[in-house]
Order: C-alpha cells, then structure tokens, then sequence
C-alpha cells in the first residue's frame, strides 16, 4: 500500500467557493432521488467546506466556516482558494471496465464502414479480442493500465469508481484482474468498489457450452472470488449472444449464497423480462437502452437504480435509454461512463452528462444528481458518499466555472481543476 495513498489526510479548507452544490438529503431517509428530486441540488453560494481525517466536518458559509476552521486547527491547517468557482460532491463513475491492455481499433474501424457490434463479435472481435491480451498480460501490466485509468477520471472530477473485471474470463485470469483493481486501489486515494464480471461472454474454450461455463462461474469462480474478498458484486451481461435470463438467475443466486451484491448489464440490445431478477434486488441494472413498458414502470417501485450509459450508445452509434421517461416514471436514473475498450473509452464523467443532457434530455441539475448521489445508491454508498453534508467522506471537485450548468454545456473541454478524495487535495 502506498503511503501517501491512504494515509490520513491533514486538515483542508476550502475557499472562495462561488457556488457549492451539497446535494444534501432532502427526503431524510437516505433514499436515491426520483422525479422531482433530481432538480434539488441544495446550492449555497459565497461557501466554504471544512475537512477534518477524510471527512466533511463542516459546510456552510464563508465567513461562519472560514473562521471556525482557522481557530480549531491553528497552522496545521491547508487552504486552498477556488477563486470563485464551482464545487460539488466528487463524481461516483458506478459502471467502468479499465481492466484492459489495448484499445480496440480495428473494431472501431469495422463499425465505421458498417458492422454491427454483434457481427463483430461473431467475427471473433469484440470482448473476445480483449479477453486473449488480459490472459497474457502481467498483473503489474494490468495494475499499471487500472491506475491509469482511475487517474484519468480523477482528473475530470471523478472520486469514487466502480471497477469490474471481465476480460479474463478464466478462473485464473479473473482472480488476476480482480488482484489488479485491489493493487491499484490501493495506489489510488479515492474509492474503488470492486465487481467480478465473469459472466461477460462465452469465452472461446466454452463455445457451444454455456452452460458448462455457467457451473464454472457459479462454482469455483463466485466462491473462489468471495473467499480472498476480491470483489463486493457480481456482475452478468444479459443479452442476447451472452447470458440468458435464466443464467443470470442462477449466477446471482451463487452470488446471494456467497453473500455478495449483484448488478446486471440488461436491455442494450434487445429487451429482457426483468421481473425474474427482482427477487435478487439487484444494486442497479445498467443500460437499459431497450426497456419494456412493463419493466419500466416497475422499475419506478423497486429501488434497484437505472444506471444509463450514454457514452456506450454515442460510440456504438446507437439508440439512447429513455431517461426521460424513466424519471417521470419514478425510477432512480444513474449516470456512468461504462469506460472499456469496445464501446464507450471514455474517463469523462462532464462528457457523459453533456451527452445526458443533449441526447436523453436530462436537464443539467437532473445528470448531476444521477452522477453523484444516486450514483453512490447504485453502489450502495450513499451513507458514505455522494453528498456534501457533515459527518461524509469528503469527496469533492473543484471546476474553475462561475455556474454548475457549465460543466454539460462545454462539451469536451476540461474544467475540473482540483479534486479532494477522502480529504487528499489533489490540483490538476
Ligand atoms: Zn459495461
């Protein structure tokens, strides 16, 4: 573990901050935000936030804060003025994939002159093409390439991480990948949840025996993974070509008897019946770009989150979820960047709300809310993170802008100018 990583951090207050976005809980029972909620995003203006061991020990207004931080902690105290700009609870990217050792060009090209995602992956490229370079890399190779990544979406602003294996699909090489995440996590001074995706494709060896792969997953890997504590969920992508309905049911049932969490990629392609995973209460369903009315109204009952991915349906040239729809129904709306390197190599949570914003009609207020506090629900660390509110872990960043809108209205342009991840001040 490296020292500077997850050492306790000094004291730090935060200045001059010209508009503070707390996203404070409104409801009192730490529930995700639907509807109406999403829009509340508890702004003070002319704040100042006090952070003490990693947490948020006080917020509120300049003057209040400024001299209660000053007297308690003396010279010991580090400062940091954000001349006026924005700051808001750090990103929680909830759905990422950086356990990878290439980008995939050719794929990219092929789909530019008009493959489909599918025939790619008939072809032999795909999430297969991956798979062969995880098998041969190294776990420091591996570790190398996670850390880039968490440090590439630390600079847009982002301090918690849901990272998923998924390229290794052996047991060997998901212990790896998992063992690769843990390593750079701890490197890293955000947060890393970590999730096992071995029920990403068939791999090659188990073609025509899905079902024998299934055992192998359901029985060595899930409890193998469980015992050296690898991983917090389990993850199935549910679609046609990969899993069935019926596969993911038994493989969260593996997961729920090794007491771990479940999540499923669900409806990118082609609509499933969702009502069969309810009983496992799922963490979050991401996706979502191929929804049934039926399984979008329910969705509006159950606290499993609607994780949308918008940067994967950007690169794939592909319908978007319907967000809007979604929202008025009630269900709790998510945003994540689904970093990986087939269909969405994207660090950038701005990106991926701008994209919320344009192309799924989500306002401005509504893709913040689902990037930070309810991106924290999908993860099941909304006790923790996500908010701006005393007592929290004190997760934030700082956006040299005058307006919180701004941050979706730039499109492709940086902003984000400092983090602070469990009280450790880290400037772009
Ligand atoms: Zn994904």
């Amino acid at each position: 573990m490296s020292a500077t990583a997850k050492s306790v951090a000094k004291p730090l207050l935060l200045t001059n901050i010209g508009q503070l976005l707390t996203l404070k809980d409104i409801t009192g029972r730490n529930e995700p935000r639907r509807g109406r909620e999403l829009l509340e995003l508890g702004i003070i203006e002319n704040a100042a936030i006090f952070c003490r061991e990693g947490k948020i020990a006080a917020v509120g207004s300049e003057v209040a804060i400024g001299a209660r931080a000053t007297q308690e902690i003396g010279s010991d105290l580090r400062v940091f003025d954000c001349r006026g700009g924005t700051v808001l609870p750090g990103f929680v990217d909830s759905h990422t994939h950086p356990v990878f050792v290439s980008p995939r060009l050719v794929d990219f090209e092929q789909r530019i002159q008009g493959s489909t995602y599918e025939q790619i992956a008939n072809a032999g490229g795909g999430i297969r093409s991956s798979i062969e370079r995880v098998r041969k890399a190294s776990e420091d190779d591996l570790v190398s390439a996670v850390l880039r990544a968490f440090e590439d979406m630390e600079r847009s602003g982002t301090t918690t991480i849901e990272a998923k294996s998924g390229y290794g699909l052996s047991l060997d090489s998901e212990l790896k990948s998992l063992r690769s995440i843990r390593e750079a996590a701890q490197q890293w001074p955000g947060t890393v949840i970590s999730t096992f995706l071995g029920a990403h494709v068939i791999p090659p060896e188990f073609q025509q025996r899905a079902d024998e792969y299934v055992d192998l997953v359901c029985e060595e890997m899930i409890p193998k993974v469980a015992k050296e504590k690898l991983a917090d969920f389990v993850d199935v992508f549910c679609e046609r070509g990969a899993f069935s309905i019926a596969q993911t049911e038994r493989i969260f049932a593996a997961a729920q008897k090794a007491r771990m969490g479940t999540r499923a990629h669900v409806c990118q392609f082609t609509p499933q019946d969702l009502s069969r995973l309810a009983r496992f209460e799922p963490a979050s369903y991401d996706h979502l770009d191929c929804l049934t009315d039926k399984d979008l109204q329910s969705l509006a009952q159950q606290r499993t989150i609607a994780t949308l991915l918008p940067g994967a349906s950007y690169f794939l040239a592909h319908s978007y979820a319907i967000a809007r729809r979604l929202i008025d129904a009630g269900a709790a709306v998510a945003l994540a960047t689904d970093f990986n390197p087939g269909t969405s190599p994207t660090t950038s949570m701005p990106i991926v709300l701008s994209m919320a914003c344009t192309q799924m009609r989500m306002t401005p207020a509504e893709a913040i809310s689902a990037a930070t506090i309810n991106g924290a629900h999908a993860l099941r660390l909304a006790k923790r993170k996500g908010s701006i509110e005393m007592g929290k872990e004190a997760d934030l960043a700082v956006f040299d802008i005058r307006d919180y809108r701004e941050i979706c209205y730039w499109f492709g342009r940086e902003t984000c100018r400092a983090t602070v991840m469990n009280g450790h001040l880290a400037i772009h």
